[in-house]
């Protein structure tokens, strides 16, 4: 039985036998094959989309809250908190009960996607809106951590970075190499930051002949790596990169160019389509700011040449049924009909 990340990739990871191990058994998410999208846009490649929707809070955060909180319990830590823009404080509140800690989680208000925020109210965290966006949020988290004995779970916590590069050697470990393209959304940069340190771990070891281009996408109205400064009122609809000064901004940076791959932006229009494409066509619901790694390699693949003998990855870091609202806004409306079937049938015909 898979025992989550940290247990099974344990050599790789900050532990010792010692360690108390916090986990709800996350990881080994599906590597789901695209049949689809890569003929409506031309791609030759094998394109896969790893779905980590199917985490046990239904995005990646999982992954470095299990490591993180983890580290914390070891530490003896009572109380965890985080700055979010909603996924983080789901995991964070979700791990930290499974630790018998307290959580505390600040975030924007009237921002958060509502899947996000009844899962950390009912995992029982001190929920705390503020005026101000996630940038502010963790300037506040980070203050009140450095005075007080709460341990920080933001993905400055490096044991965050740790565990969720555990990604990149699950999907080597399912292709039996590395892929040559990744495509990831970029909010605060962690993300991309654990993948590239995951393909270079494998790389090194030998587990893989190769690393994959990075390929980051950043949402339009906050594109801070894009333009070359921070944004200072961060706005898209993909909430979960709404972020205007990515706190892992220099190894972003890093990754790209070690890799020679790129960081661009996506617009909303484009993340929306990908998302809806992706479920309309594939089978597949992510939340927007999945769509984002969707959306940029629909978007390159005029100028790029995604061909035969070449392997995508995209990474949907969390699952569409987070943002209940924003599908409903922009998918047709339920077709009120009289329970007859000649009323019912009128709506089948086409398909006849
Ligand atoms: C957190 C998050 C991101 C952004 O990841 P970063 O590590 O902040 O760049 C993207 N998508 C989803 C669904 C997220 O929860």
């Amino acid at each position: 039985m898979w025992k989550g990340l940290v247990h099974e990739y344990r050599e790789f990871l900050p532990v010792t036998d010692e360690t108390p191990i916090v986990s709800l058994n996350e990881g080994n998410t599906p590597l789901i094959p695209l049949l689809h999208l890569p003929k409506r846009f031309g791609i030759e490649a094998k394109w896969y989309v790893k779905y980590e929707g199917l985490n046990p809070t239904g995005s990646f955060k999982d992954r470095g809250m299990a490591m993180a909180i983890t580290k914390a319990k070891e530490k003896g830590a009572k109380i965890v908190m985080c700055a979010s823009t909603g996924n983080t404080s789901a995991a964070a509140a979700a791990y930290a009960t499974r630790a018998g800690m307290a959580c505390c989680v600040i975030i924007p208000e009237g921002k958060i996607a509502l899947g996000k925020l009844a899962q950390a109210m009912m995992h029982g965290a001190t929920v705390l809106q503020i005026k101000g966006n996630f940038d502010d949020a963790l300037n506040t988290v980070i203050e009140i951590t450095k005075k007080y004995p709460v341990e920080l779970v933001n993905s400055i916590n490096p044991y965050r970075i740790e565990g969720q590069k555990t990604g990149a050697f699950e999907i080597i470990d399912a292709l039996g190499d590395a892929p040559d393209f990744h495509s990831i959304p970029v909010g605060n940069a962690g993300n991309i930051t654990a993948y590239w340190k995951g393909y270079t771990e494998f790389f090194d070891l030998k587990r893989a002949t190769k690393r994959p281009k990075m390929m980051g996408f950043q949402a339009a109205g906050s594109a801070p790596i894009v333009l070359g400064h921070p944004v200072k009122n961060p706005e898209t609809i993909a909430t979960a990169i709404r972020i205007g000064n990515p706190a892992s901004w220099k190894q972003a940076e890093a990754a790209r160019d070690e890799s020679g791959g790129l960081i661009e932006s996506v617009t909303d229009e484009e993340i929306t389509e990908a998302q809806q494409l992706l479920a309309g066509l594939e089978g597949v619901f992510c939340e927007p700011a999945s769509a984002a790694s969707i959306a940029g390699i629909i978007k390159k693949c005029s100028s790029m040449s995604f061909g035969k003998d070449k392997v995508i990855v995209s990474v949907l870091t969390g699952n569409g049924l987070k943002d209940p609202n924003r599908a409903i806004e922009i998918s047709p409306k339920p077709i009120g009909v009289d329970n007859n079937l000649t009323s019912i049938l009128k709506h089948l015909e086409s398909h006849f």
